[in-house]
């Protein structure tokens, strides 16, 4: 069993240029070092390819990395989105899906870009690659930022509540698993399923309770309760739906570097919870040196 200093700062949730952040996964940990954090997961959208990186970064910082996915998953149209901990990154059923879903992602940007691009804006897909990480898995974050860069938009929010928004005539959706499925898919792959923000009503619609029974049905660990994006109603109404499901209590950043306000551990989770995570994991084991 993992034991954890029990005055250890926890963040579950961060995000590197292997997905939509702005930091390598080195720098994410480092400034997690920095931060007083002594345990980070390393959360990129539909990638486990910032893992290695980030755990020997870990190493030589003295921070534990905990390595993750955040995986897209869709329910009914509504967006919803299932941190996966310590998952075996080989298992086949999960690199399929995840695999599927990069690619769904690739398609609908393009759309997204050539409906902008028929009217007027300064956009093309091979700039838009351009501008990513090689192999990152690209979401409308990275569009925001080449409009950015075109002097559109001060800042990726700015555009987000412009033409990136999900009412915008330009936005498409991409094709994910449902919650329920990647669930399965997530426990199947010996990993330890965690639902990402569940009631963030500003991001758009949110799924209902009983979705989330089904997730637990299927093997769902925890909510993440304390996240930016939680309003106090939604964070007591996912506390209370996480003590009648019986589900861990979660909290973290959801870190981005540049792209979002979000500053790492600005919410926490306790290491006593930590430590009922991953007693659940089987899929990776962990590979850095243990703080504290
Ligand atoms: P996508 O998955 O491509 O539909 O884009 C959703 C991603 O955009 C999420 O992972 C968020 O991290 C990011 N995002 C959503 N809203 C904003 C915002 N207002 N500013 C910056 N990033 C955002
Ligand atoms: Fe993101
Ligand atoms: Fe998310
Ligand atoms: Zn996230």
């Amino acid at each position: 069993m993992v034991s954890l200093d029990p005055g250890a700062v926890v963040d579950l949730h961060t995000h590197s240029t292997h997905s939509d952040g702005t930091e390598p996964p080195g720098t994410v940990v480092r400034r997690a070092a920095e931060a007083g954090i002594g345990v980070v997961a390393l959360t990129d959208h539909d990638v486990a390819t910032g893992w290695a990186e980030a755990d020997a970064a870990g190493r030589v910082a003295g921070v534990l990395v905990v390595p993750g996915i955040e995986v897209s998953c869709s329910w009914r149209g509504i967006s919803v989105h299932l941190l996966a901990y310590l998952p075996d990154p080989r298992d086949e059923a999960l690199v399929e899906e995840l695999a599927a879903s990069r690619g769904s992602r690739d398609s609908r940007l393009r759309v997204m870009v050539e409906r902008m691009a028929a009217d007027g804006y300064p956009v093309s897909y091979d700039e838009l690659v351009a501008l990513a990480e090689e192999g990152a898995t690209l979401g409308r974050p990275h569009l925001a930022d080449l409009l950015v860069r075109r002097g559109i938009f001060p800042h990726r929010d700015a555009a987000f509540q412009d033409v990136l928004s999900s009412r915008s005539p330009y936005y498409v959706t991409h094709a994910a698993p449902d919650p329920v499925r990647a669930t399965e898919l997530v426990v199947a792959a010996g990993g330890v399923a965690v639902m990402a923000h569940p009631f963030a009503g500003r991001r758009g619609r949110t799924v209902e309770d009983d979705v989330v029974a089904q997730m637990t049905d299927a093997g769902l660990a925890g909510l993440e309760v304390d996240h930016r994006d939680h309003g106090p109603e939604e964070r007591s109404h996912a506390a209370a739906l996480a003590g009648r499901l019986g589900l861990l209590r979660t909290g973290s950043s959801d870190y981005h570097g540049a792209g979002k306000p979000n500053r790492l551990g600005e919410n926490t989770t306790a290491p006593e919870v930590l430590e009922q995570l991953l007693e659940r994991a089987s899929g990776t084991a962990l590979l850095g040196a243990v703080s504290g």
